[in-house]
């Protein structure tokens, strides 16, 4: 059982932190609940938010936290899909808001330092104003690097440049019992014990509260290129795509897209796509220093899309025009969010796209669902969405919750098998949370799931940190 959070408790995290930057209110904390899953579980409040401005003072109030055994649930840019930072046992949500600043650009090696708390967008602008790039990026950027690395997230450019574990050189790390610990460092390789650096990405904020980390950043690709590509069916789309790897060209990103959820788009963002031909569109961008080399590329893709089945290619080669057709790519969740009841972040290898993607098909047939389902097609993460909706007329039709309640867990419980015997995975970037761990035992052997167990038994013994997450 968790300690509650008592006048005494109050009064040292305000000595902490600063009396601005402990909450207790309903109306202010009410805001640190939830995330950006699209349902809220009610009742999740925390007791208290605090937002701490340094390394030391998360050091300190973990370290109340321990001696009073209260939970701590780390809160980033509250962006997650899969209720992460959703503070299910009350206690402390330790907010990184504070802990925004850009500590270094380290030209020499092409890393930078960060807070934990600095967003992606803010990051992404600093970099680009030196001459650097950092590719990773899930689609808010409102999300912050402790976050982004707690939950390992990935992004439609993971194809060609991976997720955020490939960029994170080093950490620091504050133990629940208070100790600060840097595994890795400013390093390229590092073969010194047991990799915790790598175990801390990914661990949603179970085994430890990140402060800052050491990012690697490139030179920027100077040219960029978007095609959209309309298809008639997604089967035509998605055995499309090992066709162009087999031609050596790895683009940046290679997403397949229904036509009703762009259409729902546009007309959510008044914003116009290329084309409405076909039922399903490839996007797929590519990226090169030289421009000779992208038109090679583009002119190679067109070749094979349209030798098979591709109805016609469009490329968006202005920034205008490639600006706009992301803007409608990213807006799809925002669109259709009112009527989903969940998305799936299942991922599978590559090469069982199709097959993965058929039986969506039969499972929407199945029970009479209409289960759009779009993602990064060039790395086998697949986001279909469970819609209490069907798409009729360009429209959203909203459908009967309990009437249907029974079908979309039987038609998620058959996604999820359907992966696991494909080789494939629950989460490929939006971490287990709260809202995927009764499904953890069909995606990782039970050996595996406690081991997992045991590591957070060595970190955290008294289970305060990010309590009810990934598993009981
Ligand atoms: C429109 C939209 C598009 C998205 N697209 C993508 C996408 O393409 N790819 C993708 O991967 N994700 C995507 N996401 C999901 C989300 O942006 C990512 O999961 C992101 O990494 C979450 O970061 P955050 O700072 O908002 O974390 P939060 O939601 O605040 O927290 C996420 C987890 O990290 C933990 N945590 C936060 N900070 C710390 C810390 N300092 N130390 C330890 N643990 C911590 C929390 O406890 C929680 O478990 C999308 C979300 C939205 C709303």
């Amino acid at each position: 059982m968790f300690g509650k959070i008592n006048e005494e408790i109050i009064k040292k995290l305000i000595v902490i932190a600063g009396e601005n930057n402990v909450l207790t209110c309903q109306e202010e904390v009410c805001g640190y609940a939830y995330d950006e899953y699209v349902s809220q579980l009610p009742g999740c409040f925390p007791e208290v938010v605090v937002r701490p401005g340094s390394t030391e003072e998360v050091s300190a109030i973990l370290k109340l936290a321990s001696e009073n055994r209260v939970a701590v649930t780390p809160r980033g840019g509250g962006t997650g899909l899969a209720g992460g930072c959703v503070p299910v046992h009350g206690g402390i949500v330790l907010s990184m808001q504070r802990m925004n600043r850009f500590l270094e650009l380290d030209r020499k090696n092409q890393l930078a330092v960060v807070e934990a708390g600095l967003t992606l967008g803010e990051f992404i602008h600093s970099v680009e104003k030196e001459g650097f790039y950092f590719p990773p990026h899930p689609g808010d950027e409102g999300a912050m690097f402790g976050g982004m690395i707690a939950t390992n997230a990935g992004g439609s450019r993971a194809v060609k440049y991976g997720v955020i574990r490939n960029y994170i050189r080093g950490l620091e790390v504050v133990l629940v019992d208070g100790q600060v610990i840097h595994p890795g460092g400013k390093l390229i390789k590092n073969s010194t014990g047991y990799n915790l650096l790598n175990l801390f990405i990914g661990s949603e904020g179970t085994l430890g509260i990140i402060t800052k980390a050491i990012v690697q950043v490139m030179s920027r690709p100077t040219f960029l290129r978007t095609m959209v590509i309309p298809l008639n069916s997604i089967e035509q789309a998605i055995d499309n795509v090992p066709l162009i790897f087999e031609k050596g060209i790895v683009p940046m990103a290679v997403e397949f897209v229904g036509l009703d959820v762009i259409t729902l788009t546009e007309h959510h963002l008044n914003l116009s796509w290329p084309t409405h031909q076909g039922e399903v569109h490839l996007m797929i961008i590519v990226d090169s220093p030289s421009e000779d080399d992208l038109s090679r590329m583009t002119d190679q893709i067109a070749d094979v899309v349209l030798e098979n089945g591709a109805i016609d290619v469009f490329v968006a080669d202005t920034p205008t025009k490639q600006d706009e057709v992301l803007k409608i790519r990213s807006n799809i969740y925002e669109a259709i969010k009112k009527e989903t009841v969940d998305i799936l972040d299942i991922c599978v290898p590559r090469s069982e796209i199709p097959g993965h993607v058929r039986k969506i098909q039969e499972v929407a047939r199945k029970y009479g669902l209409w289960l759009p389902a779009f993602g990064h097609a060039g790395d086998g993460n697949i986001h279909t969405h469970l819609m209490k909706a069907k798409y009729e007329n360009s429209q959203l039709v909203p459908v009967n919750l309990e009437e249907i309640k029974d079908k979309l867990e039987a038609a998620r419980e058959e996604l999820i098998r359907d992966a696991a015997s494909r080789g494939g995975v629950i989460s490929g970037e939006h971490g287990v949370g709260l809202y995927k761990k009764k499904y953890l035992p069909l995606s990782v052997e039970a050996t595996q799931i406690e081991l997992m167990k045991k590591i957070k038994q060595s970190f955290d013994p008294l289970g305060i940190l990010n309590p009810g997450k990934i598993f009981d």
